[in-house]
């Protein structure tokens, strides 16, 4: 009997889902929004996903969901299955303060504290966000929405630059 000297690993699997961009947001990888949740592997040829969609609105999940199926089978995977799990919500509390630094080196204000969570969409106009460019505070809400629905657009008065802010869900 032949060993199968290039068995697949979880750890493998976690390691090419993190090549894997946000389809809004190419800088951070899925795993790094944290909305891969889970990794399976059966007999190295069956792998079972679990991801939490994140924000409701952005149309994304189908997308990165044939990345997720193709770049598996790619390694080797016969069977491919994506399991999505609702419980818990994802969260932007998720996200790591690596990743938060790498979405204001991008240019996206990283969400802050989650503390009004589902208290209505309107509580963040009095807020304040730090600008990611000049890192002061003068800024205000120019829309609630950015180039997806899960960023707002905002305006720096200090440095005259728009920006945008990824909304905390
Ligand atoms: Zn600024």
């Amino acid at each position: 009997m032949v060993m199968n000297i290039t068995a697949i690993t979880t750890e493998e699997i976690w390691k090419v889902l993190g090549t894997i961009p946000d389809p809004d947001i190419p800088v951070i990888s899925i795993t790094e929004l944290g909305i891969v949740r889970n990794v399976e592997l059966l007999h190295d040829e069956h792998a079972i996903v679990t991801i939490t969609p994140s924000y409701s609105g952005c149309p994304a999940m189908g997308v990165f969901r044939e990345d997720i199926i193709s770049m598996l089978q790619d390694l080797g995977i016969k069977q491919v299955d994506i399991n999505i799990s609702h419980s818990p919500a994802w969260s932007t509390d998720w996200l790591s303060e690596e990743t938060r630094a790498k979405l204001t080196k991008y240019g996206i204000a990283p969400p802050e504290n989650s503390d009004h969570l589902h208290t209505g969409l309107f509580t963040d106009t009095s807020r304040t966000i730090t600008c990611p460019h000049c890192q002061q505070k003068d800024t205000k809400r120019v829309s609630q929405f950015g180039s997806t629905p899960c960023k707002a657009l905002w305006y720096c008065n200090t440095c005259d630059q728009p920006f945008e802010y990824f909304k905390c869900y």
